[in-house]
């Protein structure tokens, strides 16, 4: 069995270069042989890369995320489109909206959105979604925008309504350790209107930890508990649970199995 964890901040979740390594090698260890590093902020993102590129089983995502938006940095458009061009570059990410925490004012944060949109479709790469208590906006920027690779709802945190809507765009879906949580009801139910075939599955990391391991700092090792909880809502045995997310996961990012 293997597992590609789709979305983790690796230089959140520690510092030292060395100790990013490990973190990358246990969850190897726990079957998470694939993983995205997703860029936090570009001023950020070459120290991450570099300190990574030699680990096989590590992608990377490149963007700016809306938490940035205040400070992007000088010439970011052209930093994302000459970093694009490394390899193991799979995805432009995270981009999107956050109207809950105050990063900026909406209009500045839609711009941003859109001309990292109109990016990846020109740089050929599908996007990495983050959206909080921006739905609406997100949707109706995305039914003119969405580039040709196409999107995942990462993180997903709407409900069952909302993703019957985004599924008409063929989105992907993403489920982070939230699904977990006892509670998580819109999410439960979201499950149940999706194919298969839609589904990711992440760590966040070092956020949305599992259940199981609540209070803890989130790790890609603890993904297949993410997994496993997927595959009981939909009635299928862990390899076949693993097998379809591992296709699903490769096939988003482009990636030969
Ligand atoms: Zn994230």
């Amino acid at each position: 069995m293997q597992y590609f964890d789709t979305h983790a901040h690796i230089g959140l979740i520690v510092e030292d270069p060395i100790e990013q390594l490990i973190v990358i090698q246990e969850a190897r260890q726990a079957s998470v042989a694939r993983l995205v590093s997703i860029c936090n902020s570009l001023h950020d993102f070459a120290r991450v890369y570099e300190n990574l590129k030699s680990a096989a089983n590590v992608y990377h995502a490149v963007g700016v995320s809306p938490s940035e938006v205040q400070n992007p940095g000088k010439n970011w458009a052209q930093t994302i489109e000459k970093s694009a061009a490394l390899p193991k570059i799979v995805a432009l990410g995270e981009i999107g909206l956050d109207y809950y925490r105050k990063f900026g004012d909406k209009n500045s944060q839609i711009e941003l959105f859109i001309r990292q949109l109109d990016l990846a479709a020109k740089l050929e790469l599908p996007v990495i979604i983050h959206n909080r208590e921006a739905g609406h906006d997100v949707l109706d920027i995305l039914r003119d925008r969405l580039p040709p690779k196409g999107g995942v709802l990462h993180c997903y945190s709407e409900d069952a309504a909302y993703a019957k809507k985004a599924l008409r765009l063929n989105l992907y879906f993403s489920f982070a350790g939230n699904l977990t949580y006892r509670n998580a009801k819109n999410l439960h139910e979201t499950v149940g209107v999706l194919p298969p075939e839609r589904i990711l599955i992440e760590s966040e990391s070092p956020f949305m930890v599992p259940a199981d391991y609540r209070g803890k700092r989130n790790m890609p090792k603890y993904l297949p508990l993410t997994a496993h909880c997927l595959g009981n809502m939909l009635g299928l045995p862990d390899e076949k649970m693993a097998e379809i997310l591992w296709q699903n996961a490769n096939r988003f990012f482009g990636l030969t199995e």
